[in-house]
């Protein structure tokens, strides 16, 4: 149960590795991969009382020096109170340039580590051990890190790729069960944007994929090996990375409208949503047939996803809410709506310049 996803960047480049026990043997990795050199773990409180002591014991038993920087869990930790925090208490461990920051965490830990890593003395290296799904397939690969502001999320960060990445499968095992189907969406967007038949896979396999084992191992490397491609050929989002947005045109602005209350609303909660709502938009416009949006709907509902904005409780919206919500996101380029559409299942595209017209007709119908 174990695979190995590369990463091509040039001098930058790198491994992810993903199965079982790869926590336990961290060690022996941060050692091959930088003899000598210090560590400094970030995590937080929830991932700390579940996992930090096995990797603690696996830097030990490796001869690693490593010290520990635990923040309060949630969102609201990416802000700058938390992101100074971090970077004084990795100074204050005397680290130096060639030492290693590790994220040990979901996205949350992951953005606001490799951040602190991007920034201090310009830049040291840093190992992400993502352990959320979502983390393990999305956010610890690519290099984007960051933190929030009063003006949006993620506005404030930079490109710092990791030197390595362990995705152990294991570790999921205590994630909530909310959290692992959020996360499960964002795989189900990668056969959507260009993987037919893994999407088909999934719609045979997903039950192997929440319970473990083989098939989650190879759920999470196919999703690492299609990120891994798309930034290998486009880091700093010129063009095919937008790829990666499919649905979250519409989740974004979902998660805007709810104020970013995790409560009613998760990020892979709204982008299932998105998916939902992007495919079903494709079919009325004409571009990809009704029964690939159905599709698309019934998996994600069969895994217990919502796909209707009236699956989320108590969330009240219009059509001029969600555009104006839509046109607030970073992506939106003067004024024109960019979506991530669809021609089939496994066959998406960028396009420049979506019709707000259409996409308000689209939702009121919806609505
Ligand atoms: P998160 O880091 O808040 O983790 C979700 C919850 O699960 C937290 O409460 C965390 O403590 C807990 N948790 C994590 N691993 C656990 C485990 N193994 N067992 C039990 N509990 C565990 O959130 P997330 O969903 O992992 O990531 C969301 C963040 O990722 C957002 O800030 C988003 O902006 C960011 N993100 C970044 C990128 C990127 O490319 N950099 C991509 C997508 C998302
Ligand atoms: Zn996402």
């Amino acid at each position: 149960d174990a695979a190995a996803v590369r990463v091509e960047l040039g001098e930058r480049s790198y491994d992810i590795l993903i199965g079982a026990g790869l926590i336990a043997a961290a060690g022996a990795c941060v050692r091959r991969l930088a003899p000598g050199a210090a560590c400094a773990i970030v995590t937080d409180a929830n991932v700390a009382a579940l996992h930090l002591a096995e990797l603690e014991r696996s830097l030990r038993e490796a001869g690693v020096r490593y010290s520990a920087v635990i923040i309060p869990p949630g969102e609201q930790s990416k802000s700058y109170g938390v992101f100074a925090k971090v970077c004084d208490d990795i100074l204050a461990a005397r680290l130096e340039r060639g030492d290693l920051v590790i994220a040990l965490g979901g996205g949350v830990i992951g953005d606001l580590a490799g951040f602190a890593a991007a920034s201090i003395r310009r830049g040291m290296r840093f190992v992400q051990i993502p352990t959320s799904l979502l983390a393990q397939v999305d956010s610890s690969v690519g290099g984007k890190t960051g933190i929030n502001s009063e003006h949006g999320k993620n506005l404030i960060g930079a490109f710092h790729q990791p030197s390595l990445v362990l995705a152990d499968a294991d570790a999921l095992a205590t994630l909530p069960l909310r959290e692992f189907r959020a996360g499960y969406a964002e795989i189900v967007k990668y056969g959507l944007i260009g993987d037919a038949p893994f999407f088909a896979w999934l719609e045979t396999h997903w039950r192997g994929v929440f319970a473990g084992g083989p098939d989650r191992v190879h759920a999470i490397a196919t999703s690492c090996r299609a990120k891994a491609a798309i930034v290998g050929r486009d880091e700093r989002e010129s063009g095919e990375r937008a790829l990666l947005n499919l649905g979250h045109t519409f989740g974004h602005a979902l998660e805007r409208i709810n104020h970013y209350d995790g409560e009613r609303l998760v990020h892979g909660e709204a982008v299932s949503v998105g998916l939902a709502l992007a495919f079903r938009f494709c079919a009325r416009v004409g571009l990809c047939e009704g029964a690939d949006a159905d599709r698309v709907e019934a998996h994600l509902r069969e895994v217990g996803l919502p796909t209707r904005i009236a699956d989320i409780p108590g969330l009240a919206l219009d059509a001029d809410q969600m555009l104006d919500a839509m046109r607030q996101d970073k992506k939106v380029e003067r004024g024109a709506l960019t979506f991530v559409l669809a021609r089939a299942i496994g066959d998406c595209f960028v396009a420049k310049s979506v019709e707000a017209a259409e996409v308000r007709a689209f939702l009121e119908a919806e609505l």
